[in-house]
C-alpha cells in the first residue's frame, strides 16, 4: 500500500445544487487541512484539495483519504466518500462531529476521528490504515498548540482567513453543538501559536476571523493576546464571535480595537429573558443596549445573531427584533428560525415532547438536503405561534431588513473601506432574501 494521504476539504452546494467555489466573505472555509498537515509523518507523501478552489481528483493514487465537511452539507461529503470508496481508498472523517454528521459519515468512512490528532495519533491512524486495522473511532482530544500550515492557501484570492485562539466554551446553552462536544471544557491556545498563525495569514489574506465559538472565554487571555498583537505590530484587521457580556469591559474593548478588532459577532439570540432561561443562555436582556453601545463606542461594529422559534416567541417577536436592531444601530442582523440539531439537549427535549421527528441517517442521505442558510423553515412544533406564522414572520422581517434604505443605513463605516465591507455583507443579506422568497414560492407551488 502506498504511503500517501490525500487531504480533502469538500465545499458545499447551493440551493441550485452547484458547488460553491472561490472565496468570499460568505465562504465556509474550515481549518481542517491546515490543522492536519503538520501532523502527517515525514515518510508519507501528501496531496491536498480544497474543493472551494480545485476539483477533487478521484483518481489520485493516495491510499488514504482524510475528509471533513461543513455542517451544512454533510451529504455532499458523503457522496465524495462514496466515490473514493469505489477506488478502494481508506477514508477517515473528522473535524466536524455533531452526532448526525457522525451517524451519516460512519456509514461510508472507515474511521471517524473526534478532536484534533497530534503527530503521535496521526502516526497510529496511518499505521492502522497500512495494517488494514482502522478503528471505528479515534478520540484525539484537543491538540491545538502548534502553528497550523496555511501554505495551502498560497496563490488563492482570499479576503479573509480563519484563525483559532481556543476551542470550547465556558457556557452550556441547550441548543449548542459545542456543549455536546466539549461539555463546558475550553482550552485556550498558546499565544505564540496564534501569533504565528496571524503572521502566516497576513501573507495570504488581509483580514483574520477568529473561529472560536467563544473568543471571550477568558478575559485575561484576550488582554494578553491583544497586548502581544499590539507589541508585534501585526497591523491586521480581525473579527471574532463573543457573548454580549464582553460589552461590560470598555477597557478591553478599546485594547481590542488597538489590536485590530473591527467586528464582533454577538449571539443575542432572543430579546425575551424567559426564552434565554429556557435554553440556559446566560445573557441579560436588560444589559443588551448598554453593552452594545460600549462595543460600538470602542469603534467595533456589531453583527447580531437572533433565533426565532424558542418557546416564548410569538408572532410579535419579529417586530421587537426589528426595532432592537434599528435602535441599537447594529451593522448587520443575522436571523434564523431555530433548527433543532440532533445531539443537543434542546433537540432531545423537543423529541421527548413529540415536537420534532428524529431523522435517521438513512433518511437524511436519501432526502439529500442541501445548504440552506439562513434557516427559513420551521422543522418542529413551536409553542406560542404556528409554523406558518414563524415562517411568514421570518420572511417579512427579512424583507424589512433588506430594503435599500435599511441596507444603506447599516453600511456606514468609519472609512470608505469599512463602509464597502459593511455594504457587501448587507447586500449578501438581500441576496439570501431572494433565495428564501424563491424557495417559499416553490413550496407554495408544490403544496
Ligand atoms: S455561548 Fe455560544 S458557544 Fe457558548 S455554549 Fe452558548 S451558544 Fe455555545
Amino acid at each position: 500500500m502506498k504511503k500517501k494521504v490525500y487531504l480533502v476539504q469538500p465545499s458545499y452546494r447551493k440551493m441550485d445544487r452547484s458547488v460553491v467555489k472561490g472565496s468570499s466573505m460568505i465562504i465556509n472555509c474550515t481549518l481542517n487541512v491546515p490543522m492536519l498537515l503538520p501532523t502527517i509523518p515525514d515518510d508519507w507523501e501528501i496531496d491536498i484539495c480544497l474543493e472551494s478552489f480545485n476539483p477533487i481528483d478521484f483518481s489520485n493514487d493516495a491510499s488514504v483519504v482524510f475528509l471533513s465537511t461543513t455542517s451544512s452539507d454533510m451529504v455532499h461529503a458523503y457522496h465524495i466518500a462514496e466515490k473514493f470508496k469505489k477506488q478502494n481508498k481508506k477514508i477517515f472523517f473528522g473535524g466536524h462531529s455533531d452526532s448526525l454528521s457522525v451517524e451519516v459519515m460512519k456509514r461510508i468512512c472507515d474511521g471517524i476521528y473526534f478532536g484534533n490528532p497530534d503527530k503521535n495519533l496521526m502516526k497510529t491512524m496511518l499505521n492502522d490504515a497500512l495494517n488494514d486495522n482502522i478503528k471505528q473511532e479515534y478520540h484525539c482530544g484537543i491538540n491545538i498548540d502548534f502553528p497550523f500550515d496555511y501554505s495551502v492557501f498560497k496563490g488563492q484570492k482570499i479576503d479573509h482567513l480563519i484563525v483559532v485562539s481556543g476551542v470550547g466554551c465556558v457556557y452550556n446553552c441547550d441548543y449548542c453543538q459545542h456543549t455536546v462536544q466539549y461539555n463546558k471544557i475550553h482550552k485556550q491556545r498558546k499565544i505564540d501559536c496564534v501569533i504565528a498563525d496571524l503572521k502566516s495569514i497576513k501573507e495570504f489574506a488581509p483580514v483574520a476571523a477568529f473561529r472560536d465559538s467563544n473568543f471571550y472565554n477568558e478575559s485575561n487571555y484576550v488582554h494578553q493576546l491583544c497586548n502581544r498583537i499590539i507589541r508585534e505590530k501585526l497591523n491586521m484587521k480581525w473579527g471574532a464571535q463573543c457573548p454580549i457580556g464582553i460589552g461590560k469591559e470598555p477597557q478591553l474593548l478599546k485594547k481590542m480595537y488597538r489590536a485590530g478588532c473591527r467586528m464582533l459577532f454577538i449571539g443575542y439570540e432572543s430579546l425575551n429573558q424567559e426564552n434565554l432561561k429556557s435554553v440556559r443562555k446566560p445573557n441579560r436582556v436588560d444589559k443588551y443596549k448598554e453593552y452594545t453601545k460600549n462595543i460600538q463606542d470602542a469603534g467595533i461594529y456589531v453583527v447580531g445573531y437572533f433565533f426565532f422559534g424558542f418557546d416564548y416567541d410569538t408572532k410579535d417577536s419579529f417586530t421587537e427584533v426589528y426595532e432592537f436592531v434599528r435602535d441599537t444601530k447594529l451593522s448587520l442582523p443575522i436571523i434564523n428560525i431555530y433548527t433543532p440539531v440532533p445531539g443537543t439537549r434542546l433537540y432531545s427535549r423537543l423529541v421527548k415532547e413529540k415536537r420534532v421527528k428524529l431523522p435517521t441517517a438513512q433518511h437524511f442521505v436519501e432526502s439529500d438536503p442541501i445548504y440552506s442558510i439562513p434557516c427559513s423553515r420551521c422543522h418542529f412544533e413551536p409553542l406560542n405561534a404556528t409554523k406558518r406564522e414563524l415562517e411568514d414572520g421570518f420572511l417579512e422581517l427579512y424583507q424589512k431588513f433588506t430594503t435599500p434604505r435599511e441596507i444603506l443605513s447599516r453600511s456606514k463605516g468609519a472609512n470608505l473601506q469599512e463602509s464597502l465591507l459593511l455594504l457587501k455583507m448587507n447586500l449578501n443579506l438581500r441576496f439570501e432574501r431572494r433565495k428564501i422568497e424563491k424557495a417559499q414560492k416553490m413550496r407554495e407551488l408544490v403544496c
